[in-house]
């Protein structure tokens, strides 16, 4: 049974039964509408008490302290399991905290993680810190490589050890590669390996991973799902009851889940997700061709492009190619100074997914931590841009590009 489908201990009429039939979509992302039966209110209560009264001693509340359940949190948490087509799912503060959660979850002391070698650097930190203390043992695959991944599998043959875990991230990040959740997750599965995807730059509406054998979904919400840049926060969808129950248990006992504003904030933003979604999707196609065509500019990295290595696959998985991109100027780092130095519309900075366009410059910004090796081996280059299109008016957009590449 889907975990939206049972009434939140804070709903006093049950909205979700009038929602039946109606689309997980749907459903999902008007979760906790309609539901306050003290004053009608369309849109859903903030609840920031801390704590809840019991009814005597053999009256324990539902929900009787915030850090380990608030109806404004559960809330979000029910629409994010509805949309992943999860059992449930736990609301982080922050998309780390949510990959910390998870991997302290299915990982014992000592255990093997397999990773890609082109993850998010936060997970890249996390997991190289964790081996240096003796947490757990990492080997790093490029898992768009079945070969490799299944050499990484069965290099414990014959041991105690073997692979607890295998992180999935699609797609990467800023090459925007495309890894067969279905194929890996086959792989994994064979070794008795949990798998967990992060699914933080398509959000459940381009990408479901648990459809395609995925165990778990992490997402930073800070990106698509709030989509409005000024929360940060994380979550985690399980696909069974038993392991969402076994997530909500630990985020509670280690202190991570999210404040009931920031929820709120969440929940807020989340509503506009598939109309967001669908004007990125408009304006990344309409950028795409002007950077295709433009002299000044040697090659685009998108999945939704003819040419692009993981075209096929990203049909296969996601709904939309997303309105993440990667180009590559003429003329290396200097091309990229000029192209930047008085470009309007974009926002220099890190982060993606908001309603603003981004552009960032991954050798010196987002990747800067990795050696000049790990870059080369990622393909980050020093002339290479990475966009997250906004949803600014289109025109004004391309004509600021279009401004700042003639300036290339
Ligand atoms: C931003 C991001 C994270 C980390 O999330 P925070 O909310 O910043 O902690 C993890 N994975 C990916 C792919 C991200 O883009």
């Amino acid at each position: 049974m889907n975990a939206a489908d049972s009434p939140s201990p804070a709903s006093g009429h049950d909205h979700q039964a009038s929602m039946e039939g109606l689309s997980a979509r749907m459903r999902g992302l008007t979760t906790g509408m309609n539901v306050d039966n003290q004053h009608n209110a369309v849109v859903p209560p903030i609840y920031l008490s801390t704590n809840y009264g019991f009814e005597g001693l053999d009256g324990r509340p539902p929900i009787d302290y915030s850090r380990g359940g608030n109806p404004t949190r559960d809330q979000l948490g029910r629409a994010l399991a509805t949309l992943e087509g999860g059992a449930g799912g736990t609301i982080t503060s922050s998309g780390m905290s949510a990959i910390a959660l998870l991997i302290d979850a299915v990982v014992p002391v000592g255990g093997h993680v397999i990773a890609p070698h082109d993850c998010y650097g936060g997970t890249w930190r996390l997991l190289d810190t964790w081996a240096g203390t003796g947490r757990l043992t990492v080997d790093w695959v490029d898992e768009t490589d079945l070969p490799s991944l299944q050499t990484a599998l069965t290099a414990f043959e014959g041991q105690e050890v073997r692979t607890s875990l295998v992180w999935i991230e699609t797609p990467s990040n800023p090459l925007l590669r495309i890894t067969d959740i279905a194929a890996v997750s086959r792989l994994a599965h064979a070794r008795g390996a949990v798998v967990a995807a992060d699914n933080t730059f398509c959000s459940p509406l381009l990408q479901r991973p648990l459809e395609f054998g995925a165990d778990h979904v992490i997402s930073s919400d800070t990106k698509f799902i709030n989509g409005h840049s000024d929360v940060v926060g994380g979550s985690v969808v399980s696909a069974t009851a038993e392991s969402a129950e076994q997530i909500r248990y630990l985020a509670n006992v280690i202190g991570v889940t999210a404040s009931p504003f920031d929820s709120w904030l969440t929940l807020r933003g989340l509503r506009t997700l598939d109309a967001r979604l669908r004007v990125h999707a408009e304006n990344t196609e309409r950028i795409v061709e002007l950077l295709t065509s433009h002299p000044a500019v040697n090659a685009v990295h998108w999945p939704g492009l003819p040419d692009h290595p993981g075209r096929r696959l990203a049909r296969k998985q996601q709904d939309g190619p997303g309105s993440l991109l990667s180009f590559e100027l003429d003329g290396g780092i200097d091309a990229v100074r000029r192209f930047l130095d008085g470009l309007r519309g974009f926002t220099l900075a890190e982060s993606l997914g908001g309603v603003e366009s981004l552009v960032c410059h991954p050798f010196t910004m987002t990747h800067a931590a990795m050696s000049e090796r790990a870059k080369a081996d990622a393909g980050v280059t020093e002339s290479m841009v990475r966009m997250s299109v906004g949803i600014e008016p289109a025109g004004d957009l391309l004509a600021c590009l279009h401004e700042a590449l003639e300036r290339v």
